[in-house]
């Protein structure tokens, strides 16, 4: 059994009270729910939709905002192409994108399943609160690393586990939702960026971006 991400061998198994499995790996310190223990297809759709997160939901689109404002817009030139990677059943963030004028295309596997996205490149591409829900990380970071035009920039949020955290991993709220299967520490945030010739930057709380080298 290796870690997903840096592939070391040093993992220890992790049960909580409800007998949901985690593997934790002690080198680099991500921690992944046992894949067998995953959401199926439809239940994690299910899931999704039971996201308040309209454009009527005045606390959403404040939190939506303050992202932009303080992770996005400082990349964002005038002419720019962004990618909502993950985009969830209303695209709110892209409607905001676009409303302020950038070229947004969004993409989600259960709501927005275009895949046309592909056939294009972007200057920045976001995954907003979207990395913990994937099975596999590394792929889905590769993939979009090769979308990036030169000098362009992955902007990632998701709650990065801490030292303290790991210490209460199996009562922490964040894994209580069934759909978070990957959970990231700054340490397996930058393996991930070497695997794909990237560099992690630490700008903010649990917003991880990822430049190109050089
Ligand atoms: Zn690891």
């Amino acid at each position: 059994m290796r870690c997903i991400i840096c592939h070391s061998q040093k993992q220890q198994l992790l049960q909580d009270a409800r007998g949901a499995r985690f593997q934790v790996c002690e080198e680099c310190g991500f921690i992944m729910r046992d894949r067998q223990q995953s959401l199926g297809r439809e239940e994690e759709r299910q899931r999704y939709l039971l996201h308040e997160n309209s454009r009527e939901n005045e606390g959403y689109v404040q939190y939506l905002q303050r992202f932009l404002n303080e992770s996005v817009l400082p990349h964002a030139a005038a002419d720019c192409r962004i990618l909502d990677f993950g985009s969830g059943p209303l695209p709110v963030l892209t409607e905001l994108l676009r409303e302020a004028g950038f070229t947004t295309d969004a993409y989600d596997p259960f709501f927005a399943p275009d895949t046309s996205y592909t056939a294009h490149t972007y200057d920045l591409v976001i995954l907003l609160e979207v990395i913990e829900h994937t099975s596999d990380p590394a792929a889905v970071i590769q993939q979009l690393s090769q979308l990036l035009n030169p000098g362009g920039i992955i902007i990632m949020q998701t709650q990065l586990v801490t030292r303290q955290i790991g210490a209460a991993f199996t009562s922490w709220w964040y894994k209580e939702d069934p759909s978070h299967i990957s959970f990231f520490t700054r340490e397996s945030m930058d393996v991930l960026a070497r695997r794909v010739g990237m560099i992690a930057g630490y700008p903010g709380k649990n917003v991880i971006k990822y430049y190109a080298k050089g």
